[in-house]
């Protein structure tokens, strides 16, 4: 089955958003093993919509369309597709009663405009949506299959994931499973290399991404019943573990933080934080995971030099001799905050995320991460390379690193 992408919006065309709808669709698609030969932007232009969707019928099998599903004047891609399609735009009172619910469950009468989101093409698929009002929907003819979703993100994602994929799923045959291979440590192009073989694929495919300073690899599979699914990425990452085992973190979608909780929970241990260059990001990204209250203790953003020493206890001739970026400070301020929560763990980190600060000995990108437990502290040197305009990427990927040291700590040790 090959597959074509419509992004519909004037705002998408001349720039005003980034289409990243279309990313996360293609993505998608192409580990479902279905293959994508077009992708588009057209205006909120009838006439446009029209000849841009008349043209992907004529040549895709599958055509799938995003944004425009909106109660306004200028929301039109249900009414252009239907009518290239054939097929007649009815009302469904289900749905017109699920809109009201959802305006009244917010204290507000729902705008009679919102009422033309409940027509839907006879005899077509809906797709219910669970973050927003505009429901999705599919029509079929001669053998093509024309698919319309809400532009907004959040509200696109969820319908693809839990509607459009079982729907796409049955067409093209039986169930499919992804499941992601998290790394940490190695690039997305040493990964692809190292499991090369594995990249050609058909069912499961494997597809490397990179993300944020992590490289991850989705495996999916085509099966006739979930277990099956399951059971074939399971042996492909398997396979994946073979070659890339130390570098993997997790298999069960968990990311950083999550594994970090979670690895803290089974452990029964306790983390505090001294952040320095980060600012806060670490205790952010921990406490953004639910349950995080049984295992962290405080952070504290320890920003001036005076903090350092007052309340962590690092030594003004630590500062004087190495400077407040460097691998005694961080060591120090490790042991310091460990003691003074009472925490099992205690993690710092001090460094330079730029955009000034920087010399040829410390960089911008520069931090030390310091790991101190009753075992002892040591402490890891962090280098991101970046110094132009990465103060949000350094900042993010020195807390990315943070976090992996403790799960490091927990896979070396299995204490
Ligand atoms: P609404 O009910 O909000 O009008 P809609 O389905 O009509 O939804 P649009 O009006 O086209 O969708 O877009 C609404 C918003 O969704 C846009 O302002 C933008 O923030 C986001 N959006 C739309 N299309 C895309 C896209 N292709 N990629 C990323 N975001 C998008
Ligand atoms: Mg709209």
């Amino acid at each position: 089955m090959n597959c074509e992408i419509i992004g519909v919006g004037t705002e998408l065309l001349l720039g005003d958003i980034v289409n990243t709808d279309a990313q996360y669709l293609a993505r998608e698609l192409a580990a479902m093993g279905i293959v994508i030969h077009y992708q588009e932007v057209v205006g909120d232009n009838p006439e446009r919509m029209r000849a841009c969707i008349s043209n992907a019928v004529s040549r895709s099998d599958l055509v799938i369309l995003t944004g425009g599903l909106g109660p306004t004047a200028d929301d039109l891609t249900k009414e252009i597709s239907c009518e290239v399609m054939g097929a007649e735009l009815v009302l469904d009172e289900d749905i017109l009663e699920g809109i009201r619910s959802y305006f009244s469950s917010k204290g507000i009468v729902m705008p009679e405009s919102n009422a033309k989101q409940a027509y839907v093409p006879k005899g077509g698929t809906v797709f219910a949506n669970r973050n927003g009002t505009a429901p999705g929907c599919a029509v079929e003819k001669d053998g093509k299959t024309v698919i319309m979703l809400p532009g907004p993100p959040r509200e696109l994602k969820v319908m693809f994931e839990y509607e459009v994929k079982p729907y796409l799923a049955q067409k093209t045959g039986g169930v499919i499973l992804s499941k992601q291979v998290r790394t940490f440590g190695i690039g997305e192009s040493d990964m692809a290399q190292r499991v090369a073989d594995l990249l050609d694929g058909e069912n499961p495919t494997v597809a490397p991404y990179a993300k944020d300073g992590e490289a991850l690899l989705r495996v999916t599979a085509r099966a006739e019943t979930k277990e099956k699914a399951e059971q074939m990425c399971d042996e492909t990452i398997e396979k994946i573990r073979e070659k890339i085992g130390g570098y993997i973190y997790s298999t069960d979608s968990l990311n950083l933080e999550q594994t970090v909780v979670k690895l803290l929970r089974e452990k029964g241990k306790k983390i505090a934080l001294a952040e320095s260059c980060t600012g806060g990001y670490i205790a952010k990204r921990i406490t953004d995971v639910p349950g995080s209250s049984e295992v962290f203790e405080y952070g504290i953003v320890s920003y001036s030099n005076e903090v350092k020493m007052k309340l962590l206890g690092v030594k003004s001739e630590t500062i004087e001799q190495f400077t407040e970026v460097s691998e005694q400070t961080a060591a120090e301020m490790a042991e310091g905050v460990r003691k003074l929560s009472g925490a099992d763990i205690g993690i710092s980190v001090t460094g330079i995320s730029g955009p000034g600060g920087g010399t040829e000995d410390k960089p911008v990108g520069l931090a030390y991460i310091g790991f101190s437990h009753s075992g002892g502290t040591y402490v890891h040197e962090v280098r991101t390379g970046r110094s132009l305009d990465s103060r949000e990427y350094n900042r993010y990927v020195t807390a990315s690193n943070a976090l992996h040291m403790v799960i490091q700590h927990f896979y070396e040790r299995d204490e």
